[in-house]
């Protein structure tokens, strides 16, 4: 009896019915049979399986591409077959790939229905990110928490502010979310200006506005802090809640794409609005009210209090502060109270674009044809690339000190397309977005080399928000070289390497708002430069054809993830320079992506119910 976990059960794209499909095949059948050892695949019942994990598997170093699945095997549904299977149940013994397994060990439900069973908050901290493991079974209080009408202002109304918000209004507080941005339907008007009328929102844009950085991208939901984990098992699990399809639970490589992002977050704030939370879109938080060193409310204004130079006050018992790295107004402000703010490292470069047919070429050979524009029986191709360069393999002119870099592909968007991602309009920045089906004919994604504090010196940027200004100066380099309106500057990756303009050809892109030639090689200081064009040869090597005059390269990448880190507690997410404000997600430099921001948005609503003893003292 019980549950076993078969993994590594590879199946060849010819016996399978493709990627779309999540149920139990004849091919799959055959797999698991002869990976339990059992004689007859046809005398298998598909219900004794669950698809756990279902990924496309195509790397150069396979025979053939294939699916590669986990499949949970409910023993007890074999032994009612016949005697003989009995036995061979009875027989059954762990081993590679074959082990018993306790799914009531796992988190069961989304956040919902975790929080509402009250069941516990385990005091345990989690293994992936220093918060709150979530765990719906290990002491059962069988009481609903006890509901203190605390007031508590959330900052931004991204991945991070969001789940935050659920987490503590599903507790029982009185939360208002502050979001500068628009609902997505105003929000989506506001883009749509921008693509077509080049009018750019600086309020109201691909960065700012419900749902945040992630809503108009590629809702790529693969994350670094252990796909496992309880909490992240939570997040993705809510997301199915608010109408997420169920495949993101299984697929290897979950996305979801605009047009999944926005009904799924119109559904979240119809949840938070019937548990009675106040969200004020338009409304940007401009400076926090400080006492006795305690955040004790925020001033926040909407465009005609800015256009009277008025705004309001409002008191708060705790301040979520969950911005985002695009809100460098928000560090300059925080910089003016003296919070102690530290630079971080991140990672600029360029994006490059191919066309998608080129990378399902690279990828999979003569299976490109079974891609058909996401319909078809294996997924759009993706990649990730990464190279390391020692200081001394570049032959640099500059006088920065030669050391150990990576570059390494960034947020690859298949069948997606380039978009602009600046607040302001003196400033160019760009990453890429697509939908559901990925089906347009271009492959982008960022190559980018980190960058560290010494380089910000180099460029004689100092101080906490040193990384700020490297952004924005090439940014605004970026911007300069575009001409203006926000025309993105670009080069062939073959010209990039030779170090000349594409003045010949320049092929298409994605890019809505036109690309003009430049001189990309000149944009960065020469090690960046140096590092990606001693790369780019290196990923030719791996795939293939990627250095080809079909493929451009945009500039310039610069928001991978934040130049600063707001410090806080571990324990009680309370930041240490003043009590009441809880610095969240990427803008604090906690989480890199939509679920690891989710996440620590989740880990965050629970260390403040503790901390205000939310639950009552009894887990
Ligand atoms: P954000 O999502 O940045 O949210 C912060 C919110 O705070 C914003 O809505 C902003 O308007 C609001 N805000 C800022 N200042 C104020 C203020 N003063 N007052 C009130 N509100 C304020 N990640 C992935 O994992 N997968 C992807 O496929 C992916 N694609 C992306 C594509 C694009 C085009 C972009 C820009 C980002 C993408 N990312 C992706 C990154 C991802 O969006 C971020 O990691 C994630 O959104 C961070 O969440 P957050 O809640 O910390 O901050």
């Amino acid at each position: 009896e019980g549950i076993w976990r078969l993994s590594n059960l590879a199946v060849s794209v010819q016996n399978d019915p493709g990627m779309d499909f999540l149920g139990v095949s004849d091919g799959l059948l055959q797999e698991i049979a002869k990976t339990i050892k059992f004689p007859v695949a046809s005398m298998l019942p598909a219900e004794a399986f669950t698809v756990i994990r279902k990924s496309f598997d195509a790397r150069k170093m396979l025979k053939e591409p294939r699916f590669v699945y986990t499949v949970d095997m409910d023993a007890s549904q074999l032994i009612s077959l016949e005697p003989r299977t009995q036995d061979f149940i009875s027989d059954l013994e762990p081993r590679v790939g074959f082990v018993e397994y306790r799914p009531q060990e796992r988190v069961s439900g989304d956040l919902l229905s975790i929080i509402r069973n009250s069941k516990s908050v385990d005091k345990q901290r989690s293994s992936a990110k220093g918060g709150y493991s979530i765990c719906a079974s290990s002491v059962d209080t069988n009481k609903n928490p006890t509901i203190r009408k605390l007031k508590i202002a959330v900052v931004g109304g991204g991945p991070s502010g969001l789940f935050a918000t659920l987490v503590l209004a599903e507790l029982g507080a009185d939360v208002t979310l502050i979001e500068r941005g628009q609902s997505v339907e105003r929000r989506g008007r506001d883009i749509g200006a921008l693509m077509v009328r080049r009018i750019l929102e600086s309020e109201s844009n691909f960065c700012f506005g419900e749902g945040g950085a992630g809503t108009w991208s590629d809702g790529k939901l693969v994350t670094r802090i252990g796909r496992n984990s309880d909490s992240v098992l939570a997040v993705m699990k809510t997301l199915v809640h608010f109408g997420a399809p169920k495949n993101i639970l299984i697929d290897g490589k979950p996305h979801l794409g605009t047009d999944r992002l926005i009904p799924l977050l119109r559904n979240f704030r119809q949840h938070l609005q019937r548990l009675g939370v106040s969200i004020k879109f338009g409304t940007r938080v401009d400076d926090l009210m400080i006492e006795n060193g305690h955040v004790v409310g925020i001033k926040v204004s909407d465009s005609n209090e800015r256009l009277q130079h008025g705004g309001q006050k409002l008191g708060y018992d705790a301040v979520l502060l969950a911005v985002g790295h695009s809100a460098r107004d928000i560090y300059q402000m925080l910089l003016s109270h003296n919070f102690h703010l530290v630079p971080k490292d991140f990672a600029v470069g360029l994006r490059i674009e191919h066309p998608q047919e080129l990378i399902n070429s690279i990828q999979y050979s003569g299976l490109a044809a079974e891609v058909h524009c996401g319909r078809g029986k294996v997924p759009v191709a993706d990649y990730k690339i990464a190279s390391y360069v020692n200081g001394e393999d570049v032959d640099t002119s500059s006088n920065l000190e030669p050391k150990i870099r990576s570059c390494y592909s960034f947020c690859m968007c298949p069948g997606g397309q380039v978009v602009l991602t600046s607040t302001d309009p003196s400033e160019l920045c760009i990453n890429g977005m697509s939908f559901s089906r990925r089906a347009s004919k271009w492959a982008n994604a960022a190559l980018v080399v980190n960058v560290s504090t010494k380089d910000f010196e180099a460029l004689n940027f100092h101080g906490p928000l040193a990384g700020v200004e490297f952004q924005r100066e090439f940014e605004r380099r970026a911007a300069i070289m575009g001409g203006g309106n926000f025309v993105v500057p670009a080069q062939t990756v073959t010209d990039f390497l030779e170090n000349k303009l594409s003045v010949k050809y320049l092929p298409p892109s994605s890019y809505r708002l036109g690309v003009v030639a430049a001189n990309l090689h000149e944009l960065f200081p020469a090690q960046i430069t140096d590092a990606l064009q001693y790369s780019i040869p290196m990923f030719d090597q791996e795939l293939p054809g990627f250095i080809s005059n079909k493929a451009l390269l945009h500039g310039v990448e610069t928001r991978t993830s934040s130049p600063v880190q707001i410090p806080r507690n571990s324990e009680t997410y309370e930041s240490i320079s003043f009590k009441g404000l809880y610095p969240i997600g990427e803008g604090a430099g906690y989480a890199g992506g939509i679920v690891s921001a989710a996440v620590d948005g989740v880990h965050a609503g629970f260390a403040v119910a503790k901390n205000f003893d939310l639950f009552h003292n009894d887990i």
